[in-house]
């Protein structure tokens, strides 16, 4: 457990919370200031075509021109980033002379812009810098500043220290993960959010329920991360069925907002097995982040529901359960809401419901079991356990 116990120091931890957040209705607005404060004058736009097409970047761009700011653009990355995004991002960057990053997006469009600013002053090829592989040490501190700007409520990338790519080399989607990959700011406008559809809505917003239940779950010592994954939860639980049916509320989408950051900021701690299998079945099923992580969701709260009795328990009071029962009870009905949850917010129960065949999950188990993210789950998982896990989930 790399994170908890110092090399040279078992026993002793270390915890950072260092994300700068300007969070609220028409935060956009401070993106000139945030830019002054790190003496970015040119900075590349990252982003894609969906956010272009969303009017997204034209605000982005007007607040931008309003303050006298000049910048150039990068808008083709694509749903899931490869390395060819990264290199066409670099290509951008070094002929626009620019001097940092403005990510707009979901987790691509930051990610890819993460990749980016680590081109620049690291050596390719990416897959040197897999998190699986130990390449976290490779990546310094010289990067140059990157500001991220999140259009939907998900990933919670803008507060998050990795980047996560499709390599050719490793075949899967490949963590890349350095504290140094942290934004130096990160802009949560709720108003961004409001015109996503539900269908996105939802399965974003389920990428943010996981990685708050799975950072609280996971094995390992980090109480603030412990705190901040609950309260990623309860939000969740309680402002995305709300954020599905009445796209236009504010204050529900707000509190995702809020969700999608502090579930980001807990899986510092670690994820699990629902994220392993996630990163496996997008590269090889096409299947979207959030809607592969809210499937495998209640079978992985299964697996674990006897090795995390207490925080199932906790996880089922923080989504509205009555507290006063026997722990077993309350750690059973966790697993019930988050199953509830799925459906009520209109994603798929089963893996084959959304298109994945039944003769890909071996493969699927067996990259799954090459993600680092299954390490902190707090029940081991074989490669056997992951295989187990994708067919409840079928
Ligand atoms: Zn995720």
């Amino acid at each position: 457990m790399a994170y908890f116990d110092l090399p040279d120091a078992p026993g002793v931890t270390e915890l950072a919370w260092p994300t700068r957040v300007v969070l609220g209705p028409g935060a956009l607005a401070r993106l000139p200031a945030e830019l002054e404060r790190l003496a970015i004058r040119r900075p590349l736009v990252v982003t894609d075509a969906g956010v272009v097409r969303s009017g997204i970047v034209a605000r982005v761009h007007a607040v931008l021109t309003r303050a006298d700011v000049a910048f150039a653009r990068f808008e083709d990355v694509q749903p899931n980033p490869t390395d060819r995004d990264a290199d066409a991002g670099l290509a951008a960057y070094r002929a626009g002379g620019c001097d940092g990053l403005v990510a707009v997006g979901g987790g691509s469009s930051i990610d890819a812009a993460k990749l980016v600013q680590l081109l620049v002053t690291h050596p390719p090829p990416l897959s040197r810098y897999d998190d699986a592989a130990g390449g976290d040490r490779l990546v310094t501190a010289n990067l140059p500043p990157l500001v991220a700007i999140p259009t939907t409520a998900g990933t919670g990338s803008e507060v998050g220290r990795s980047g996560v790519a499709i390599l050719p080399d490793t075949g899967r989607k490949t963590v890349i993960f350095s504290p140094h990959l942290l934004p130096r700011a990160a802009i949560c406008d709720p108003e961004l959010t409001l015109g996503l559809p539900p269908h996105l809505t939802a399965a974003t917003g389920m990428d943010a329920f996981t990685h708050g239940f799975e950072a609280y779950v996971a094995a390992g010592f980090h109480p603030l991360a412990d705190a901040v994954g609950l309260d990623a939860v309860r939000r969740a639980a309680r402002s995305l069925p709300r954020a599905v049916r009445t796209p236009g509320d504010l204050a529900a989408r707000t509190d995702m907002m809020i969700a999608a950051m502090e579930g980001a900021m807990a899986f510092q701690k670690g994820l699990g097995a629902a994220h392993a299998l996630a990163h496996a079945l997008t590269p090889i099923t096409g299947l979207h982040h959030g809607l592969a992580n809210a499937i495998v969701l209640p079978a992985v709260a299964e697996l674990v529901r006897p090795a995390a009795q207490g925080r199932l328990a906790a996880v089922a009071v923080a989504m509205g359960e009555p507290p006063g029962r026997g722990e077993d009870a309350l750690a059973a009905a966790a697993v019930e809401r988050i199953r509830a949850l799925v459906r009520e917010v209109g994603l798929p129960a089963r893996l084959r419901d959304a298109g994945v065949r039944e003769e890909d999950l071996p493969r699927v188990a067996a990259k799954a079991f090459e993600d680092a993210s299954h390490r902190t789950s707090p029940r081991p998982c074989a490669e056997a356990d992951l295989l187990a896990l994708a067919r409840a989930a079928w």
